[in-house]
C-alpha cells in the first residue's frame, strides 16, 4: 500500500517566506508533507527543474453567471482561471447581485457541477439595507462588494451610507471590498462632458478622473478606521491612492489595498487608440516607465497587498457595438494575470516568493481563506502550480479560453509558463472534469 496519493517530487517549492527544492506529498487532496522525505506514493511526478508555487486566489472576479452569460459563464471562466493555475476565485457579479440569504443559497445551487476551480461568493453592499450584513456574513459569503459611486446599475454608497454599512461590519466582524470613486465628481464631470457633446474615447480619462478615485478611498480609508471595521480598497490604479490607503493603515486601520496587472501594465493613453478596449474603472494611469516602476515596487514592499485580475469580461463584438459612453466596463484578465505575474518575476521587478504572496496568500488571508488556501503548509488543500519558469510564450487572442476571447495583452512575449494545476491533488484542465466546490467564507456558521 502507499503511503500516499501523489508525491511531486525534486520541485523549487516557493512559498512568501522563501524558495527550497523538496518534494511535496499529498494525500485525501491535502498537502501531507513537504521536505525532503520520499513517502511511497500512488502516483509519482518528476518536478525536476520546474517551480511549484500555490494555485492562484483571485478574489475579485466577475463571471455574469447567472446574469449576463453572453459575456462570461463559470465553465467558461473559471476553464480559464484552471489553465492559468488560478484554484480558487471569489465570484460575485452586477447583473444579478447576491442581497439576501435566499439568493445566496440560490446562486450556491445553481452553481453546483460549474465551475472548474473552488470558489467563495461575495454579496453586494446596498444602501439603506445594513440588515442583511450579518445573516448574509453568517449564512457564509467571502465579502461585501460596495460601491461609492453608481456603478453598473449597483447603487452607490455615500459617506453617510458608507459608514452604516461599515458599523454593520464590524459589528458583525465582516468584510468590505470598496469600489472608490467619488460620486459628486464623477457625476459632475459627466455632465460638463455631455454638456460639451463629446464623444471621443478620451472622455473616460476626464470622467473618471484621478481625484474621484483618491477622494473615495481617502474617505473610506478613513471610515474603515473609525468603524473599526475590515475592508480592501478594489482596484489601487497608482501610488497617490496607495498612499492615503497606507497612512489609514498606520493609524491603525484594518485595510488592504488590492490592484491588478491593467494598472502597471497598460497605459493611460492606450484610450484613445483601443476605446471600448481600455474602458475599465478606474482606468490605467501609468503614463511613463516610472509610473510603472514604483507600482511594482509599493507590490514588493506589500504596501500594494495584493492582486485580482477584476476580471470582467466583455467580448469584442459586446465592446465594439456601442460607443465609449455605453459599451461595458471592464477587461478580462483570469487568462492572464498569474502569467503577467510570472513574467514580472523573471524580468525582476518582483520574486518569485512576492508572487506567492500577491496572489495566493495574501488574498487569502484577507478574506479567510488561509491557510487552507494560498499556502503550501501541511493540511492545506493541495492546490498547486507546477512553472517552468524559463519558457517563453506569447500572449494570444486565440489562446483565451473566457469567453471575452481576447485580451488586452495579445501579442505580449512573456516568460514562465504554468505547466500543470492541481485542484485539492487532481490536475484539472479546461477539458476535464468540473470539480471546484463552494468555499463558505470566514463568518459562515451554518453550511449552506
Ligand atoms: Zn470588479
Amino acid at each position: 500500500m502507499p503511503e500516499v496519493d501523489l508525491l511531486i517530487s525534486g520541485a523549487a517549492v516557493v512559498t512568501p517566506h522563501g524558495t527550497r527544492r523538496a518534494h511535496v506529498a499529498v494525500d485525501g487532496g491535502r498537502i501531507r508533507s513537504v521536505g525532503p522525505d520520499r513517502p511511497s506514493a500512488a502516483t509519482t511526478v518528476d518536478a525536476s527543474g520546474l517551480l511549484l508555487l500555490p494555485g492562484g486566489v483571485d478574489t475579485h472576479v466577475h463571471l455574469m453567471d447567472p446574469g449576463s452569460t453572453e459575456r462570461e459563464d463559470f465553465p467558461t471562466g473559471t476553464a480559464a482561471a484552471a489553465t492559468a493555475g488560478v484554484t480558487t476565485i471569489v465570484e460575485h457579479s452586477h447583473g444579478q447581485p447576491v442581497r439576501t440569504v435566499d439568493d445566496l443559497r440560490a446562486k450556491i445551487d445553481y452553481l453546483g457541477g460549474r465551475s472548474h476551480v473552488d470558489f467563495g461568493l461575495a454579496a453586494h453592499a446596498w444602501p439603506g439595507h445594513t440588515d442583511a450584513v450579518g445573516p448574509l456574513w453568517a449564512a457564509g459569503v467571502s465579502f461585501f462588494k460596495l460601491f461609492t459611486c453608481t456603478t453598473h446599475g449597483v447603487p452607490g454608497h455615500d459617506a453617510a451610507a458608507l459608514k452604516a454599512h461599515l458599523q454593520a461590519s464590524a459589528q458583525a466582524d465582516a468584510v468590505t471590498l470598496m469600489h472608490c470613486e467619488d460620486e459628486s465628481l464623477t457625476s459632475a464631470a459627466e455632465q460638463v462632458l455631455r454638456a460639451q457633446g463629446r464623444e471621443d474615447n478620451g472622455i473616460l480619462l476626464d470622467w473618471r478622473e484621478r481625484d474621484a478615485e483618491l477622494v473615495a478611498a481617502a474617505v473610506a480609508a478613513l471610515l474603515v478606521r473609525r468603524t473599526g471595521a475590515r475592508a480592501t480598497v478594489a482596484h489601487v490604479s497608482n501610488p497617490e491612492v496607495a498612499e492615503y490607503v497606507t497612512a489609514e493603515r498606520h493609524r491603525g486601520a484594518r485595510l488592504a489595498a488590492e490592484s491588478c496587472p491593467q494598472y502597471f501594465l497598460l497605459r493611460e493613453d492606450e484610450v484613445h487608440e483601443h476605446g471600448p478596449l481600455r474602458k475599465f474603472t478606474p482606468p490605467a494611469r501609468a503614463r511613463v516607465d516610472d509610473d510603472e516602476r514604483e507600482m511594482w515596487r509599493l507590490l514588493r514592499a506589500g504596501t500594494l497587498t495584493h492582486m485580482s485580475s477584476d476580471h470582467a469580461p466583455s467580448t469584442l463584438e459586446q465592446k465594439r457595438a456601442g460607443d465609449i459612453w455605453n459599451v461595458h466596463f471592464g477587461l478580462p484578465g483570469l487568462d492572464s494575470t498569474y502569467a503577467l505575474l510570472l513574467d514580472a518575476a523573471a524580468r525582476g521587478h518582483l520574486s518569485y516568493e512576492d508572487v506567492a504572496r500577491a496572489y495566493c496568500e495574501a488574498p487569502a488571508r484577507a478574506y479567510g481563506l488561509w491557510p487552507r488556501k494560498g499556502s503550501l503548509l501541511p493540511g492545506a488543500d493541495a492546490d498547486l502550480v507546477l512553472v517552468d519558469a524559463d519558457a517563453p510564450r506569447t500572449l494570444r487572442n486565440a489562446d483565451v479560453l473566457s469567453k471575452a476571447g481576447w485580451t488586452p495583452y495579445d501579442g505580449r512575449e512573456v516568460t514562465g509558463r504554468v505547466v500543470r494545476t492541481y485542484l485539492r491533488g487532481t490536475s484539472i484542465a479546461a477539458d476535464g472534469p468540473r470539480s471546484g466546490a463552494f468555499l463558505p467564507g470566514a463568518g459562515a456558521v451554518t453550511s449552506c
